[in-house]
């Protein structure tokens, strides 16, 4: 080597290159195995969407290291999920991520259909790119399919396996040969747009801004973008007016551009199709259609359905609950063990009350937000959410609600706050936001504790006969919060969130035999998510909520151990005074200031209402302060002798806990996920007028029904 000793001090500066494809091709395995796994994963700039970075190295180390990026899947470019338009932007560059030095394009060689559509589109960009034909090993393709693609498209195309990695170093070596040449792709395979079309594109091409125009292809292939996707609702930021109007001057002539787009570029891909002599997998077709069948049939499609939710959740509830004692357990081992090392006084009550107490509300829960992951991420990698997707569109659409909105309203059930990220698989702002307004009804596993104790406390086990009324409540609380959001998105979708809901265009995947390790790695991610999002909430609440309930101190100078901070009585503690405050307010509910109190804290987090209602009757209590919180609860009495939780104060007090938006998580997720306060404040406003409405007709009706 005789480089200059310069120009051996300075680094070679990295190349970049970004993995694209349809979801679920394969990119993250072959990102994976390229990269070794040292993924740096970092956000895109202003979303939460993942931006996984890693590098490669290159054998024999002449060049410089290339930078990979594992892009969010895209079906194409005008798709507008949030995903797809950071796909969009990470290609074309303008939002300064700046322009990758070339792409590897994944194609599932099963499905080359629909692949080659973003592929066509990146061909026209004439970004510098190759091309890994992933999942031969479960196509039918020729051994030559490779080869005839590459002739025909004028671009590298190597055969690869994401699963055993076989193919990778002949990828690599395409790829460090693309990005030495740094040439622009020059198909011989051409969509032929009609006249009328290129017409359209010329106009256009005219307002694109500087920066964005090249080539006199590349020019045209970001006219025909723009035409096929900007719209005046769509959420395209970093678009030029310019731009804008003239897309509108040429769509207002009442064409289907979108349309004439797709249509052309399909017909130019069946045309490639058969020039490269590929057949579609009979075999595999026909065995998927069999199972289709009966799993979109209206009737048993929705009783399998049925079932496998039954069994999720039973699985949920049954299997978590080993797990959820063992952490109650260390949480009580570790309270116990603060009160033995530290001496009597605040620190002590602060660490043992607020802060272990408050991180141990939190984790009790992670079990079944863990199990609730296991399963989602088996049924979808199986190809089988996408089935039920296709399966409750009808009746979704019918409420106004998109159907892939269906798998974040079931997670729901265990937690909001992931169900909130996973609206994110839908493709337009508008059914994200609608979807997550509705969201929070559903009965999340922090509404749980709440109940049973409510339940446990009214309607105890002795009274009931042969009739199972407190199952019976718990499953009408679950019903009742399925009803009311949807009747809540059949509302709202006339009202706030306005707009027509787009047609599920969904082809379905074929069935794959899941994996498990995909699915670990996304479940540690998720939980890492929620211990930070909901760990830090709760933690504060609970500490604040504790100081409340516990601050001012009077002092004792009659002990006779000389002065000592005791407690005031629970009325005089500053929480307990707030609760006074409130209590002309929650009145009507059949609600007294010490459920007031509970109700503050438990719009932090519902869970700190149990570990609230703890503190009020225990802080307060005489010396036998020992018996459940449930028994506590069920002896109070009113002035006049009756209990104070009558059927109609529980029944109310549930239904708030159901209907009020009392989980800062939420809003927090909510408010980064839409970026503005305005939806994180409709929702708070409508959920909890929501609640107090129905509470006051339950309370008074209840009470005139003499419960
Ligand atoms: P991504 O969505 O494009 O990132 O796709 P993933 O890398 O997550 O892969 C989706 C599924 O396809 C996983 O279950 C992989 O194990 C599987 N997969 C990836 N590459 C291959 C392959 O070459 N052959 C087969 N049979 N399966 C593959
Ligand atoms: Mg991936």
């Amino acid at each position: 080597m005789n480089a200059s000793p310069a120009a051996m001090e300075r680094a070679p500066s990295p190349r970049r290159a970004v993995l694209l494809g349809n979801p679920n091709v394969g990119k993250t395995s072959l990102f994976n195995h390229l990269t070794g796994l040292r993924a740096r994963v970092g956000n895109y700039p202003g979303v939460t969407v993942e931006r996984r970075v890693g590098t490669i190295r290159t054998k024999g180390s002449l060049h410089a290291p290339i930078e990979l990026v594992d892009a969010p899947g895209t079906y194409s470019l005008s798709a507008r999920s949030e995903e797809e338009q950071l796909t969009f932007h990470e290609v074309v560059g303008p939002e300064g991520l700046g322009r990758p030095d070339a792409l590897v394009v994944v194609l599932d060689a099963g499905q080359l259909a629909r692949c080659l559509y973003l592929l066509v589109s990146l061909l026209e960009l004439r970004v510098p790119l190759v091309v890994a034909l992933n999942m031969a090993d479960e196509s039918d393709a020729a051994t030559d399919l490779p080869a005839r693609l590459s002739f025909e498209l004028g671009v590298p195309v190597v055969s690869t396996n994401g699963r055993t990695g076989e193919g990778l170093d002949q990828l690599v070596s395409a790829l460090v040969e693309v990005l030495e040449s740094a040439r622009a792709p020059t198909p011989r395979f051409q969509v032929a747009y009609d006249s009328t079309l290129r017409r359209d594109a010329d106009r256009v091409a005219d307002a694109l801004p500087n920066d964005w125009k090249g080539s006199v292809e590349r020019t045209r292939a970001l006219a025909l973008w723009a035409l096929g996707t900007l719209e005046p609702d769509d959420e395209w930021t970093n678009v030029p007016a310019g731009l804008r109007s003239r897309v509108a001057e040429v769509r207002a002539e009442g064409r289907d551009i979108d349309l004439e787009l797709a249509e052309a570029r399909y017909a130019a891909i069946e045309r490639l199709l058969v020039e490269v002599g590929d057949r579609p997998p009979l075999t595999r077709i026909q065995a998927t259609e069999r199972v289709d069948r009966i799993l979109l049939h209206p009737l048993w499609g929705f009783l399998v359905f049925v079932l496998t939710m039954c069994v999720v959740f039973q699985a949920l509830f049954a299997w978590a609950d080993p797990a959820i004692g063992a952490i109650e357990w260390v949480v009580s081992a570790v309270q116990g063990l603060v009160t033995d090392m530290l001496p009597p006084g605040v620190l002590r009550d602060l660490l043992s009350a607020g802060v272990v107490g408050g991180v141990g509300n939190v984790i009790v829960f992670l079990p079944q937000i863990l199990l609730l992951f296991l399963f989602i991420g088996l049924l979808e990698d199986s190809g089988y959410m996408a089935r039920v997707a296709y399966l409750v569109d009808r009746i979704m659409r019918s409420l106004g609600l998109h159907g892939r909105a269906f798998v974040p309203m079931l997670s729901g059930f265990a937690c909001a706050v992931p169900a909130i990220l996973a609206t994110r698989t839908l493709e337009r702002r508008r059914d994200r936001i609608l979807t997550m307004m509705v969201v929070p009804l559903m009965t999340c596993s922090a509404r749980l504790p709440v109940y049973s104790l409510i339940i446990a406390a009214i309607f105890p086990l002795e009274s009931s006969g042969p009739f199972p009324l407190q199952g019976f409540l718990l499953l009408f609380m679950y019903l009742l919060s399925v009803v009311t959001g949807l009747l809540a998105a059949w509302v709202l979708g006339r009202t706030l969130v306005r707009g027509r809901s787009v047609p599920l265009l969904l082809e379905l995947p074929p069935y794959r035999a899941p994996r498990l390790a995909p699915t670990l790695v996304m479940m540690k991610e998720r939980a890492l998510e929620f211990l930070r999002e909901a760990g830090s909430v709760i933690l504060i609440a609970t500490v604040l909520l504790w100081g409340l309930l516990y601050f001012p101190r009077s002092t004792e100078t009659a002990s006779p151990s000389g002065p000592t901070s005791v407690q005031t009585p629970l009325e005089d503690t500053y929480g307990g005074r707030l609760g006074k405050a409130l209590e002309p307010v929650v009145e009507p509910l059949g609600f007294d200031w010490k459920i007031a109190t509970g109700i503050i804290g438990a719009f932090a987090a519902r869970e700190v209402f149990v570990s609230t209602m703890a503190l009020v009757y225990q802080v307060e209590g005489d010396d036998e302060n020992s018996a459940p919180l449930r028994e506590r609860i069920k002896s109070e009495r009113n002035a006049d002798g009756s209990p104070r939780f009558s059927p109609a104060v529980g029944l109310s007090l549930m239904v708030f806990f159901a209907f009020a938006c009392q989980c800062m998580s939420t809003l927090a997720v909510v408010r980064r996920e839409t970026q503005s306060w305005r939806w994180p404040a409709v929702l708070f406003t409508y959920m909890t007028t929501l609640a107090y409405a129905a509470s006051f007709l339950v309370f008074q009706v209840g009470r005139a029904l003499g419960f």
